[in-house]
């Protein structure tokens, strides 16, 4: 639905689920909707969810509001219909050790719990959208239960997207941290691929980093391209944003440009190795084994094809978890 020209549709950036704001802090109408047999719930811990496999695409596997576990619930929204979904943190349903509480729905083949980075390109619009909202929010309650100013616990709003301290009367909302991601290329329009030294194996992709407190994002890449490389570059242009609720992360996408006559020089805490690259060069490589490129449920992917010119074979296997 939600388009993220020049790159395409990025995987966690779609969503067809109208949040409601204005109903957030409604508590009559949202306890009408917990009540509403026809409200879905999902339910996340630690990143993951209930999904089932139905041929080559992956759906959510939803539960009623009464069969919702003890945890912080938040609302997610409506859509066209008028069905209200509602998101908690809390045990899947279904993966209790406890062999009598599975049931038809919550076992059987192609039903297993994934995070967004294994199923978020396998899911639909909806699915997606729903999945990503509602990982970044129980990620935030799971890891925000106390005021920061006094130690209190806070009391969640009746949407669950803000909470207040009952003793300051603060008001706490959820946490996103900006982070950029660039591709530079040189004047002969080759790309810079680096391995991160954290990474196993034979996995590159471009620069990435935080932006720091009372920096802009065009700052950002520019300290983070010249910290990791020792590349100065100009001409930094936004291309699109995507959400990255790992826990909190939002990717913001860049291009930059490195002036010729620069010699790489890599930050060896943090990268590896960095090269350039020729189209040529990058195919023949990953054709060759000798790079790995990141999956597509990525945004480093889609930059990275959009300046390649077109798909690429090979990506990262998907982590466990
Ligand atoms: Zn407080």
């Amino acid at each position: 639905m939600t388009s993220a020209a020049p790159l395409g549709e990025l995987a966690l950036a779609r969503g067809t689920v109208d949040r409601v704001t204005t109903r957030r802090t409604d508590q009559d109408w949202i306890d009408a909707a917990w009540k509403d047999p026809r409200s879905r719930l999902l339910v996340v811990n630690e990143g993951q969810a209930m999904v089932r496999e139905v041929g080559d695409r992956v759906e959510l596997i939803f539960v009623s509001p009464e069969e919702a576990p003890p945890g912080t619930r938040f609302l997610l929204g409506q859509d066209q219909d008028g069905v209200v979904y509602f998101g908690v943190s809390g045990p899947l349903p279904g993966a209790q050790d406890d062999e009598q509480a599975k049931d038809e729905r919550h076992a059987g083949p192609g039903i297993k719990k994934s995070s967004l980075r294994e199923v978020g390109a396998l899911l639909s619009d909806r699915d997606a959208g729903l999945l990503t909202h509602a990982v970044a929010l129980a990620n935030w309650h799971d890891r925000h239960t106390h005021c920061p100013i006094d130690g209190s616990a806070t009391v969640p709003d009746p949407g669950g997207h803000s909470t207040r301290c009952p003793v300051d009367g603060s008001e706490h909302f959820p946490r996103t941290d900006p982070a950029v991601i660039m591709l530079v290329t040189d004047p002969q329009d080759r790309c810079l691929l680096a391995r991160n030294a954290a990474w196993p194996g034979r996995r590159v992709s471009i620069l990435a980093g935080f932006v720091d407190p009372g920096e802009s994002a065009e700052q950002a890449v520019i300290r983070e391209v010249a910290e990791e490389t020792g590349i100065a570059v100009t001409s930094v242009t936004y291309l699109a944003s995507q959400p990255w609720p790992m826990p909190q992360s939002l990717m913001l996408g860049f291009r930059a440009q490195a002036p010729a006559g620069q010699e790489i020089s890599v930050d060896q805490e943090e990268l590896a190795e960095a090269h350039w690259y020729s189209r040529e060069g990058l195919l023949a490589s990953v054709q060759a084994g000798e790079i790995i490129l990141p999956p597509p449920v990525s945004i480093a992917r889609h930059i990275i094809e959009a300046w390649y010119g077109g798909p690429l074979p090979s990506t990262w296997t998907a982590p466990a978890r």
